[in-house]
């Protein structure tokens, strides 16, 4: 099953991973702690543009 986590220690906050994500208002938010963070998989195509982006490594796509 499809899983893509955001290692809080490590994201910065700097929103590139939402902003390149094709499908980025369904499926990525900021959360109250400024940490970008998944709400639904649903309309992800498993691109791993999102991890490709984020320069600090917090992110992690499983499957
Ligand atoms: S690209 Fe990385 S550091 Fe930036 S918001 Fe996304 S997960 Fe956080
Ligand atoms: S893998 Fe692609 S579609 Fe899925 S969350 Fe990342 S950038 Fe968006």
């Amino acid at each position: 099953m499809l899983q893509i986590t955001v290692d809080e220690d490590k994201c910065t906050g700097c929103g590139a991973c939402i902003d390149i994500c094709p499908k980025t208002h369904k499926i990525w938010r900021m959360n109250s702690r400024n940490k970008a963070e998944v709400i639904d998989l649903t309309f992800c195509h498993v691109c791993t543009i999102c991890a490709s982006v984020c320069n600090f490594g917090a992110i992690l796509i499983q499957r």
